[in-house]
Protein backbone atom coordinates (compact mmCIF):
# COMPACT_ATOMS: atom_id res chain seq x y z
CA UNK A 1 0.00 0.00 0.00
CA UNK A 2 1.47 2.99 -1.12
CA UNK A 3 1.90 6.23 1.63
CA UNK A 4 -0.65 8.15 0.69
CA UNK A 5 -3.54 5.14 0.85
CA UNK A 6 -3.01 3.68 3.69
CA UNK A 7 -5.77 5.76 5.92
CA UNK A 8 -8.29 6.32 3.39
CA UNK A 9 -11.34 3.31 3.76
CA UNK A 10 -13.24 2.05 1.19
CA UNK A 11 -15.69 -0.42 0.54
CA UNK A 12 -12.96 -3.37 0.86
CA UNK A 13 -10.97 -2.80 3.80
CA UNK A 14 -14.05 -1.07 5.82
CA UNK A 15 -15.49 -4.96 5.19
CA UNK A 16 -12.91 -6.86 5.80
CA UNK A 17 -11.50 -4.92 9.33
CA UNK A 18 -15.70 -4.91 10.67
CA UNK A 19 -16.32 -8.49 8.77
CA UNK A 20 -19.71 -6.67 8.33
CA UNK A 21 -22.05 -7.53 5.33
CA UNK A 22 -22.61 -4.46 2.50
CA UNK A 23 -26.51 -3.65 2.00
CA UNK A 24 -26.56 -1.30 -0.80
CA UNK A 25 -23.02 -1.45 -1.57
CA UNK A 26 -21.07 1.87 -2.56
CA UNK A 27 -19.57 1.70 -6.00
CA UNK A 28 -16.47 3.41 -4.73
CA UNK A 29 -15.92 5.47 -2.06
CA UNK A 30 -12.99 7.32 -0.60
CA UNK A 31 -13.14 8.09 3.07
CA UNK A 32 -10.60 9.35 5.64
CA UNK A 33 -12.95 9.46 8.58
CA UNK A 34 -15.41 7.82 10.46
CA UNK A 35 -17.35 10.03 12.51
CA UNK A 36 -19.89 8.85 14.94
CA UNK A 37 -21.61 11.96 15.51
CA UNK A 38 -23.77 13.41 12.75
CA UNK A 39 -22.62 16.78 14.31
CA UNK A 40 -19.59 16.93 13.32
CA UNK A 41 -19.92 15.19 9.77
CA UNK A 42 -18.56 16.47 7.04
CA UNK A 43 -18.67 15.52 3.35
CA UNK A 44 -17.44 12.29 2.43
CA UNK A 45 -17.31 10.82 5.92
CA UNK A 46 -18.73 7.60 7.16
CA UNK A 47 -20.79 7.61 9.23
CA UNK A 48 -21.21 4.87 12.30
CA UNK A 49 -23.86 4.34 14.52
CA UNK A 50 -23.49 3.56 18.05
CA UNK A 51 -26.82 2.63 20.29
CA UNK A 52 -26.04 4.96 23.22
CA UNK A 53 -27.75 6.14 26.63
CA UNK A 54 -29.94 8.86 25.50
CA UNK A 55 -30.01 8.67 21.51
CA UNK A 56 -30.33 5.73 19.22
CA UNK A 57 -27.78 6.96 16.70
CA UNK A 58 -29.30 4.54 14.04
CA UNK A 59 -31.97 7.04 13.75
CA UNK A 60 -29.61 9.86 12.77
CA UNK A 61 -28.30 8.03 9.63
CA UNK A 62 -30.73 9.94 7.27
CA UNK A 63 -29.15 13.42 8.99
CA UNK A 64 -25.81 11.94 8.20
CA UNK A 65 -26.47 11.59 5.16
CA UNK A 66 -27.61 14.67 4.22
CA UNK A 67 -24.36 16.01 6.08
CA UNK A 68 -22.46 14.57 3.22
CA UNK A 69 -22.16 10.98 4.70
CA UNK A 70 -21.06 8.76 2.21
CA UNK A 71 -21.59 5.34 3.93
CA UNK A 72 -22.80 4.32 7.49
CA UNK A 73 -21.82 1.28 9.51
CA UNK A 74 -24.89 -0.45 11.39
CA UNK A 75 -26.03 -2.87 13.23
CA UNK A 76 -29.49 -3.08 11.77
CA UNK A 77 -30.70 -2.14 8.09
CA UNK A 78 -32.12 1.25 8.59
CA UNK A 79 -34.58 2.88 5.83
CA UNK A 80 -32.10 5.33 3.81
CA UNK A 81 -30.54 5.54 0.71
CA UNK A 82 -26.91 5.22 1.94
CA UNK A 83 -24.82 2.30 1.18
CA UNK A 84 -24.84 0.82 4.62
CA UNK A 85 -22.18 -2.07 6.10
CA UNK A 86 -24.17 -4.18 8.49
CA UNK A 87 -22.38 -5.46 11.42
CA UNK A 88 -22.78 -7.32 14.70
CA UNK A 89 -22.21 -4.84 17.17
CA UNK A 90 -20.85 -0.99 16.15
CA UNK A 91 -18.77 -0.42 19.06
CA UNK A 92 -16.79 -3.47 18.57
CA UNK A 93 -16.97 -2.28 14.95
CA UNK A 94 -15.36 0.91 15.66
CA UNK A 95 -12.65 -1.05 17.92
CA UNK A 96 -12.02 -3.22 14.96
CA UNK A 97 -11.51 -0.59 12.78
CA UNK A 98 -9.25 0.91 14.75
CA UNK A 99 -7.39 -1.75 15.38
CA UNK A 100 -6.98 -2.32 11.87
CA UNK A 101 -5.52 1.58 11.23
CA UNK A 102 -3.30 0.75 13.88
CA UNK A 103 -2.14 -2.34 12.62
CA UNK A 104 -0.92 -0.72 9.40
CA UNK A 105 1.28 1.41 10.59
CA UNK A 106 4.19 -0.95 11.07
CA UNK A 107 7.00 1.54 11.42
CA UNK A 108 4.79 3.78 14.47
CA UNK A 109 6.13 3.39 17.89
CA UNK A 110 3.16 3.19 20.95
CA UNK A 111 3.47 4.04 24.65
CA UNK A 112 -0.21 3.23 26.56
CA UNK A 113 -0.29 4.51 29.79
CA UNK A 114 -3.10 4.27 32.47
CA UNK A 115 -3.13 4.56 36.38
CA UNK A 116 -5.47 6.38 38.48
CA UNK A 117 -4.87 9.94 38.74
CA UNK A 118 -2.44 11.60 36.03
CA UNK A 119 -2.61 9.62 32.80
CA UNK A 120 -3.81 12.96 30.97
CA UNK A 121 -0.75 15.14 32.36
CA UNK A 122 1.73 12.72 32.05
CA UNK A 123 0.44 12.31 27.96
CA UNK A 124 0.88 15.46 27.70
CA UNK A 125 4.29 15.71 28.85
CA UNK A 126 5.23 12.92 27.22
CA UNK A 127 3.95 14.18 24.11
CA UNK A 128 5.76 17.44 24.73
CA UNK A 129 9.13 15.17 24.67
CA UNK A 130 8.56 13.12 21.67
CA UNK A 131 7.24 15.75 19.73
CA UNK A 132 10.76 17.32 19.51
CA UNK A 133 12.10 14.15 17.43
CA UNK A 134 9.26 13.53 15.10
CA UNK A 135 4.89 14.01 14.56
CA UNK A 136 3.67 12.61 17.46
CA UNK A 137 -0.28 11.83 17.89
CA UNK A 138 -1.25 11.67 21.74
CA UNK A 139 -5.27 11.30 23.07
CA UNK A 140 -6.97 14.27 22.43
CA UNK A 141 -9.11 15.49 25.79
CA UNK A 142 -9.39 12.11 27.44
CA UNK A 143 -10.48 9.98 25.18
CA UNK A 144 -9.66 6.91 26.97
CA UNK A 145 -12.35 4.51 27.00
CA UNK A 146 -14.02 1.69 24.90
CA UNK A 147 -14.73 4.72 22.26
CA UNK A 148 -12.35 7.03 22.90
CA UNK A 149 -9.45 4.94 21.91
CA UNK A 150 -10.18 3.21 18.71
CA UNK A 151 -11.51 6.85 17.67
CA UNK A 152 -8.11 8.58 18.54
CA UNK A 153 -6.26 5.06 16.50
CA UNK A 154 -8.30 6.51 13.68
CA UNK A 155 -6.89 9.60 13.95
CA UNK A 156 -3.84 8.23 12.99
CA UNK A 157 -2.38 9.34 9.45
CA UNK A 158 1.02 8.38 7.56
CA UNK A 159 2.38 11.44 9.15
CA UNK A 160 2.61 10.44 12.58
CA UNK A 161 5.97 8.53 13.89
CA UNK A 162 4.53 8.08 18.13
CA UNK A 163 1.35 7.49 19.23
CA UNK A 164 0.67 8.19 22.60
CA UNK A 165 -2.89 6.88 24.14
CA UNK A 166 -4.48 7.44 27.66
CA UNK A 167 -6.57 4.27 29.08
CA UNK A 168 -9.35 3.99 31.52
CA UNK A 169 -10.39 1.98 33.30
CA UNK A 170 -14.40 1.53 35.25
CA UNK A 171 -14.49 -2.09 35.27
CA UNK A 172 -12.38 -5.00 34.71
CA UNK A 173 -11.25 -6.62 31.41
CA UNK A 174 -11.45 -2.97 29.79
CA UNK A 175 -7.54 -2.41 29.85
CA UNK A 176 -6.97 -5.45 28.54
CA UNK A 177 -9.57 -4.52 25.44
CA UNK A 178 -8.07 -0.97 24.60
CA UNK A 179 -4.73 -2.00 24.54
CA UNK A 180 -5.08 -4.79 22.65
CA UNK A 181 -6.29 -2.30 19.88
CA UNK A 182 -3.49 -0.27 20.29
CA UNK A 183 -0.76 -2.97 20.88
CA UNK A 184 1.69 -0.86 22.49
CA UNK A 185 5.47 -1.02 22.49
CA UNK A 186 5.70 0.43 25.93
CA UNK A 187 3.22 0.26 28.48
CA UNK A 188 3.28 2.36 32.12
CA UNK A 189 0.85 1.75 35.24
CA UNK A 190 1.56 5.11 36.79
CA UNK A 191 -0.24 4.58 40.43
CA UNK A 192 -2.45 2.78 41.91
CA UNK A 193 -5.26 5.06 43.76
CA UNK A 194 -8.74 4.54 44.75
CA UNK A 195 -10.34 6.15 41.52
CA UNK A 196 -13.70 3.66 40.51
CA UNK A 197 -13.59 1.99 44.28
CA UNK A 198 -17.09 1.28 43.54
CA UNK A 199 -16.49 -0.50 40.78
CA UNK A 200 -13.89 -2.65 41.32
CA UNK A 201 -14.56 -3.51 44.92
CA UNK A 202 -10.61 -3.27 46.16
CA UNK A 203 -7.75 -1.67 45.44
CA UNK A 204 -5.69 -5.48 44.40
CA UNK A 205 -8.24 -5.44 42.01
CA UNK A 206 -7.81 -2.12 40.56
CA UNK A 207 -4.20 -3.12 40.10
CA UNK A 208 -4.89 -6.41 38.68
CA UNK A 209 -7.21 -4.28 36.04
CA UNK A 210 -4.38 -1.86 35.60
CA UNK A 211 -1.97 -4.65 35.26
CA UNK A 212 -3.79 -5.35 32.27
CA UNK A 213 -2.01 -2.78 29.73
CA UNK A 214 0.96 -5.06 29.72
CA UNK A 215 -0.51 -8.12 28.37
CA UNK A 216 -0.99 -6.11 24.88
CA UNK A 217 2.76 -5.49 24.73
CA UNK A 218 4.07 -6.26 21.33
CA UNK A 219 6.86 -8.22 20.81
CA UNK A 220 10.29 -6.94 22.63
CA UNK A 221 8.02 -4.66 24.38
CA UNK A 222 8.82 -2.47 27.71
CA UNK A 223 6.97 -1.88 30.94
CA UNK A 224 7.35 0.98 32.77
CA UNK A 225 6.53 0.28 36.32
CA UNK A 226 5.64 2.97 39.20
CA UNK A 227 8.66 2.12 42.02
CA UNK A 228 6.73 4.08 44.92
CA UNK A 229 3.54 2.29 44.35
CA UNK A 230 2.56 -0.05 46.89
CA UNK A 231 1.38 -2.19 44.20
CA UNK A 232 4.80 -1.99 42.76
CA UNK A 233 5.84 -5.60 43.22
CA UNK A 234 2.46 -7.19 41.84
CA UNK A 235 2.64 -4.80 39.22
CA UNK A 236 6.07 -6.03 38.40
CA UNK A 237 5.15 -9.80 38.80
CA UNK A 238 2.20 -8.80 36.20
CA UNK A 239 4.50 -7.17 33.69
CA UNK A 240 7.30 -10.21 33.85
CA UNK A 241 4.52 -12.56 32.50
CA UNK A 242 4.79 -10.50 29.23
CA UNK A 243 8.08 -8.92 29.05
CA UNK A 244 11.53 -9.34 30.56
CA UNK A 245 12.27 -5.70 29.65
CA UNK A 246 11.33 -3.27 32.28
CA UNK A 247 12.17 0.33 33.77
CA UNK A 248 11.17 1.57 36.79
CA UNK A 249 10.62 5.25 38.10
CA UNK A 250 10.21 6.72 41.33
CA UNK A 251 11.92 5.30 45.18
CA UNK A 252 10.46 4.24 47.82
CA UNK A 253 12.10 3.17 51.27
CA UNK A 254 12.13 -1.19 51.50
CA UNK A 255 12.88 -3.10 54.59
CA UNK A 256 17.10 -3.74 54.54
CA UNK A 257 16.09 -7.69 54.94
CA UNK A 258 14.04 -7.52 51.33
CA UNK A 259 16.21 -4.76 49.78
CA UNK A 260 18.05 -6.17 46.38
CA UNK A 261 21.50 -5.69 47.92
CA UNK A 262 25.12 -7.09 46.95
CA UNK A 263 25.90 -9.25 50.11
CA UNK A 264 29.07 -6.96 51.36
CA UNK A 265 26.49 -3.89 51.70
CA UNK A 266 23.77 -5.70 53.19
CA UNK A 267 26.08 -6.83 55.84
CA UNK A 268 27.95 -3.19 56.11
CA UNK A 269 24.24 -2.00 57.00
CA UNK A 270 22.79 -5.03 58.92
CA UNK A 271 26.04 -4.07 61.11
CA UNK A 272 25.15 -0.50 61.72
CA UNK A 273 21.51 -1.73 62.74
CA UNK A 274 19.75 -0.27 59.55
CA UNK A 275 16.32 -1.73 59.23
CA UNK A 276 14.93 0.06 56.27
CA UNK A 277 17.04 1.33 52.84
CA UNK A 278 15.76 3.88 50.62
CA UNK A 279 15.54 2.29 47.12
CA UNK A 280 15.94 4.17 43.70
CA UNK A 281 14.29 3.19 40.55
CA UNK A 282 15.47 3.14 37.23
CA UNK A 283 14.15 6.97 36.72
CA UNK A 284 14.31 9.29 39.54
CA UNK A 285 14.37 12.39 40.82
CA UNK A 286 16.47 14.06 43.14
CA UNK A 287 16.79 17.67 44.99
CA UNK A 288 12.72 18.18 44.46
CA UNK A 289 11.44 21.71 45.27
CA UNK A 290 7.71 22.12 44.54
CA UNK A 291 7.35 25.72 44.29
CA UNK A 292 3.85 28.07 43.88
CA UNK A 293 4.54 28.25 40.19
CA UNK A 294 6.43 25.70 39.26
CA UNK A 295 8.82 22.59 40.11
CA UNK A 296 12.54 22.12 40.60
CA UNK A 297 14.13 18.64 40.51
CA UNK A 298 17.70 16.64 38.89
CA UNK A 299 15.98 14.43 36.88
CA UNK A 300 18.15 11.30 37.11
CA UNK A 301 19.01 7.73 34.95
CA UNK A 302 20.00 5.18 37.35
CA UNK A 303 24.03 3.64 36.80
CA UNK A 304 21.93 0.25 36.71
CA UNK A 305 20.57 1.16 33.39
CA UNK A 306 23.03 3.53 32.06
CA UNK A 307 26.00 5.12 33.43
CA UNK A 308 24.89 7.60 36.04
CA UNK A 309 23.25 10.90 34.39
CA UNK A 310 21.76 13.92 35.90
CA UNK A 311 20.21 17.34 34.55
CA UNK A 312 18.20 20.12 36.25
CA UNK A 313 14.89 20.46 35.29
CA UNK A 314 12.19 23.28 35.77
CA UNK A 315 8.96 21.88 35.30
CA UNK A 316 6.01 24.44 34.74
CA UNK A 317 3.63 22.35 36.65
CA UNK A 318 2.41 22.80 40.15
CA UNK A 319 2.52 19.91 43.26
CA UNK A 320 4.83 17.04 44.08
CA UNK A 321 2.52 14.77 42.22
CA UNK A 322 3.32 16.42 38.73
CA UNK A 323 7.37 15.81 39.77
CA UNK A 324 5.93 11.91 39.88
CA UNK A 325 4.73 12.31 36.58
CA UNK A 326 7.49 13.94 35.30
CA UNK A 327 9.34 11.33 36.28
CA UNK A 328 7.01 8.55 34.76
CA UNK A 329 7.30 10.52 31.62
CA UNK A 330 10.87 10.78 31.31
CA UNK A 331 11.00 6.64 31.96
CA UNK A 332 8.87 5.88 29.16
CA UNK A 333 10.95 8.25 27.50
CA UNK A 334 14.08 6.32 28.48
CA UNK A 335 12.34 3.25 27.29
CA UNK A 336 12.49 4.30 24.19
CA UNK A 337 16.48 5.09 23.96
CA UNK A 338 15.78 9.40 24.07
CA UNK A 339 18.76 10.89 25.46
CA UNK A 340 18.64 12.87 29.06
CA UNK A 341 18.92 16.37 27.22
CA UNK A 342 15.59 15.69 25.12
CA UNK A 343 13.82 14.48 27.85
CA UNK A 344 14.46 17.63 29.86
CA UNK A 345 13.64 19.93 27.20
CA UNK A 346 10.61 18.36 26.59
CA UNK A 347 9.31 18.53 30.14
CA UNK A 348 10.78 22.18 30.54
CA UNK A 349 8.23 23.08 27.37
CA UNK A 350 5.21 20.91 28.41
CA UNK A 351 2.26 23.03 29.09
CA UNK A 352 -1.00 21.72 31.78
CA UNK A 353 -3.57 20.53 30.54
CA UNK A 354 -6.64 22.67 31.86
CA UNK A 355 -8.44 22.24 34.78
CA UNK A 356 -5.48 20.40 36.63
CA UNK A 357 -3.94 22.50 39.00
CA UNK A 358 -3.46 25.32 37.49
CA UNK A 359 -3.18 28.74 38.71
CA UNK A 360 -5.37 31.47 37.57
CA UNK A 361 -4.60 35.04 39.39
CA UNK A 362 -8.09 37.48 40.41
CA UNK A 363 -7.33 40.80 41.88
CA UNK A 364 -4.05 39.81 44.65
CA UNK A 365 -5.51 36.43 45.16
CA UNK A 366 -4.78 33.15 43.25
CA UNK A 367 -7.33 30.77 42.72
CA UNK A 368 -5.96 27.39 41.62
CA UNK A 369 -8.40 25.67 39.10
CA UNK A 370 -8.22 21.52 39.68
CA UNK A 371 -12.06 20.88 38.76
CA UNK A 372 -11.19 18.63 36.06
CA UNK A 373 -11.88 15.42 38.20
CA UNK A 374 -11.58 14.09 41.79
CA UNK A 375 -11.12 11.22 43.62
CA UNK A 376 -10.02 10.81 47.20
CA UNK A 377 -5.96 10.63 46.69
CA UNK A 378 -5.82 13.14 43.89
CA UNK A 379 -8.44 15.38 46.25
CA UNK A 380 -5.92 14.97 49.18
CA UNK A 381 -2.86 15.92 46.70
CA UNK A 382 -4.23 18.77 45.78
CA UNK A 383 -5.19 19.63 49.31
CA UNK A 384 -1.63 19.39 49.91
CA UNK A 385 -0.13 21.93 47.34
CA UNK A 386 -2.80 24.17 48.80
CA UNK A 387 -1.59 23.87 52.00
CA UNK A 388 2.32 25.22 50.88
CA UNK A 389 0.71 28.57 49.94
CA UNK A 390 0.90 31.81 51.69
CA UNK A 391 -1.68 33.66 53.21
CA UNK A 392 -5.16 32.81 53.34
CA UNK A 393 -5.60 29.40 52.37
CA UNK A 394 -9.35 27.96 51.31
CA UNK A 395 -10.33 24.98 50.11
CA UNK A 396 -13.65 24.64 48.11
CA UNK A 397 -14.56 21.07 47.37
CA UNK A 398 -17.64 18.98 45.26
CA UNK A 399 -18.71 15.51 45.92
CA UNK A 400 -16.19 12.34 44.83
CA UNK A 401 -18.65 10.00 42.81
CA UNK A 402 -18.17 6.34 41.97
CA UNK A 403 -16.98 5.46 45.07
CA UNK A 404 -20.06 2.95 45.55
CA UNK A 405 -20.48 1.06 49.25
CA UNK A 406 -17.40 3.16 50.08
CA UNK A 407 -18.61 6.45 48.91
CA UNK A 408 -19.37 7.71 52.82
CA UNK A 409 -16.87 6.15 54.70
CA UNK A 410 -14.27 7.48 51.82
CA UNK A 411 -15.63 10.95 52.04
CA UNK A 412 -14.93 10.57 56.49
CA UNK A 413 -11.46 9.11 55.71
CA UNK A 414 -11.09 12.20 53.41
CA UNK A 415 -12.03 14.95 56.24
CA UNK A 416 -10.00 13.48 58.51
CA UNK A 417 -7.11 13.88 56.91
CA UNK A 418 -8.06 17.16 55.70
CA UNK A 419 -8.23 18.06 58.78
CA UNK A 420 -4.26 17.80 59.76
CA UNK A 421 -3.21 20.00 57.29
CA UNK A 422 -3.12 23.87 57.64
CA UNK A 423 -5.71 24.87 56.02
CA UNK A 424 -7.85 28.16 57.18
CA UNK A 425 -11.23 27.54 55.28
CA UNK A 426 -13.15 24.23 53.80
CA UNK A 427 -16.60 25.30 51.97
CA UNK A 428 -18.21 22.43 50.35
CA UNK A 429 -21.75 21.69 48.24
CA UNK A 430 -22.85 17.83 47.54
CA UNK A 431 -24.73 15.66 49.34
CA UNK A 432 -21.56 13.05 49.79
CA UNK A 433 -19.50 16.25 50.79
CA UNK A 434 -21.86 16.82 54.17
CA UNK A 435 -19.28 13.53 55.74
CA UNK A 436 -16.63 15.53 55.02
CA UNK A 437 -17.63 18.85 56.48
CA UNK A 438 -18.60 16.59 59.73
CA UNK A 439 -15.21 15.01 59.69
CA UNK A 440 -13.14 17.99 59.78
CA UNK A 441 -15.08 19.82 61.98
CA UNK A 442 -14.80 17.17 65.00
CA UNK A 443 -11.03 18.10 64.99
CA UNK A 444 -11.44 22.12 64.03
CA UNK A 445 -14.68 24.38 63.36
CA UNK A 446 -13.51 25.52 60.09
CA UNK A 447 -15.46 23.73 57.23
CA UNK A 448 -19.02 24.71 56.27
CA UNK A 449 -21.22 22.89 53.73
CA UNK A 450 -24.17 24.32 51.79
CA UNK A 451 -26.90 23.11 50.15
CA UNK A 452 -25.85 25.03 46.20
CA UNK A 453 -22.82 27.07 44.70
CA UNK A 454 -24.57 30.72 45.02
CA UNK A 455 -24.73 30.49 48.43
CA UNK A 456 -21.22 29.02 48.67
CA UNK A 457 -20.04 31.99 46.32
CA UNK A 458 -21.55 34.47 49.10
CA UNK A 459 -19.71 33.42 51.90
CA UNK A 460 -16.21 32.65 49.79
CA UNK A 461 -16.38 36.33 48.10
CA UNK A 462 -16.85 37.64 51.78
CA UNK A 463 -13.86 35.46 52.88
CA UNK A 464 -11.87 36.65 49.96
CA UNK A 465 -12.30 40.46 51.95
CA UNK A 466 -10.08 39.43 54.66
CA UNK A 467 -6.98 39.68 52.62
CA UNK A 468 -4.28 37.92 50.32
CA UNK A 469 -5.90 34.42 49.53
CA UNK A 470 -5.23 31.37 47.56
CA UNK A 471 -8.38 29.65 46.97
CA UNK A 472 -8.45 25.28 45.56
CA UNK A 473 -11.12 24.29 43.34
CA UNK A 474 -11.88 20.37 43.07
CA UNK A 475 -14.47 17.88 42.52
CA UNK A 476 -15.77 15.22 40.58
CA UNK A 477 -16.19 16.06 36.85
CA UNK A 478 -19.92 15.63 37.17
CA UNK A 479 -20.13 18.28 40.15
CA UNK A 480 -18.53 20.90 37.27
CA UNK A 481 -16.56 22.86 40.40
CA UNK A 482 -15.31 25.26 37.24
CA UNK A 483 -18.40 27.06 37.00
CA UNK A 484 -17.43 28.22 40.47
CA UNK A 485 -14.41 30.13 39.03
CA UNK A 486 -16.45 31.42 36.58
CA UNK A 487 -18.96 32.98 38.24
CA UNK A 488 -16.14 34.37 40.79
CA UNK A 489 -14.35 35.88 38.21
CA UNK A 490 -16.96 37.35 36.58
CA UNK A 491 -18.53 39.62 39.28
P1 LIG B 1 -8.99 10.64 34.41
O1 LIG B 1 -9.03 9.26 35.00
O2 LIG B 1 -10.15 11.46 34.86
O3 LIG B 1 -8.77 10.66 32.95
P2 LIG B 1 -6.18 11.30 34.69
O4 LIG B 1 -5.57 10.05 35.23
O5 LIG B 1 -6.02 11.55 33.24
O6 LIG B 1 -7.71 11.41 35.11
P3 LIG B 1 -5.15 13.98 35.11
O7 LIG B 1 -6.26 14.54 34.32
O8 LIG B 1 -3.78 14.07 34.56
O9 LIG B 1 -5.47 12.47 35.53
O10 LIG B 1 -5.14 14.64 36.54
C1 LIG B 1 -6.35 14.75 37.28
C2 LIG B 1 -6.03 15.22 38.69
O11 LIG B 1 -5.37 14.18 39.42
C3 LIG B 1 -5.07 16.39 38.76
O12 LIG B 1 -5.74 17.59 38.68
C4 LIG B 1 -4.40 16.23 40.11
O13 LIG B 1 -5.21 16.75 41.12
C5 LIG B 1 -4.38 14.72 40.29
N1 LIG B 1 -3.10 14.06 39.97
C6 LIG B 1 -2.42 14.13 38.81
N2 LIG B 1 -1.33 13.36 38.84
C7 LIG B 1 -1.32 12.75 40.06
C8 LIG B 1 -0.44 11.82 40.70
N3 LIG B 1 0.65 11.36 40.10
N4 LIG B 1 -0.76 11.43 41.97
C9 LIG B 1 -1.86 11.88 42.60
N5 LIG B 1 -2.72 12.77 42.04
C10 LIG B 1 -2.46 13.20 40.80
N1 LIG C 1 -25.64 11.19 18.01
C1 LIG C 1 -25.61 11.69 16.74
N2 LIG C 1 -26.35 12.81 16.44
C2 LIG C 1 -27.08 13.47 17.38
C3 LIG C 1 -27.07 12.97 18.71
C4 LIG C 1 -26.35 11.81 18.98
O1 LIG C 1 -24.97 11.14 15.84
O2 LIG C 1 -27.71 14.49 17.05
C5 LIG C 1 -24.84 10.00 18.29
C6 LIG C 1 -23.76 10.24 19.34
O3 LIG C 1 -22.58 10.75 18.75
C7 LIG C 1 -23.54 8.83 19.88
C8 LIG C 1 -24.90 8.17 19.71
O4 LIG C 1 -25.68 9.03 18.87
O5 LIG C 1 -22.57 8.13 19.10
C9 LIG C 1 -25.62 7.97 21.01
O6 LIG C 1 -25.77 9.23 21.65
P1 LIG C 1 -25.85 9.38 23.21
O7 LIG C 1 -25.83 10.85 23.53
O8 LIG C 1 -26.96 8.56 23.74
O9 LIG C 1 -24.45 8.75 23.63
P2 LIG C 1 -23.85 8.50 25.07
O10 LIG C 1 -24.63 9.32 26.05
O11 LIG C 1 -23.96 7.03 25.29
O12 LIG C 1 -22.44 8.98 24.90
MG1 LIG D 1 -7.51 11.66 31.80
Amino acid sequence: MSKQTAYVWHKDNLQQATAGRWHQPPVDIRATRIITDTRQIIAGDVFLAICGERFDAHDFVATAKQNGAVAAIVEREVECDIPQLVVADSRLALGHLGKFRRDQHTDLTVVALTGSSGKTTTKEMLGSILGQIAPTLITRGNLNNDLGVPMMLLELTDEHRFLVVELGANHVGEIAYTAGLVRPDVAMVLNIGTAHLGEFGGRENIAKAKAEIYSALTEQGVAVLPFADEFYEELSAAAKQFTQRTISFGERSVPLKTANLAKADYEMLSLQGVETVQMMGDVFADEVEALTTHSCFDLVLNPDIDTLQSLPVRLPFIGEHNVANAQAAAAAAVALGIDLPTIVQGLTNATPPKGRLTRVAFGNHSLLDDTYNANPTSMLTAASVLEAEQGIKILVMGDIFELGDASVDEHTKLGEKIATLAIDHVLTVGTHMAHTTQAINRHKMIAKHYADKPNLLIDLQNLLKAGQATVLFKGSRGMAMESLIADLTAC
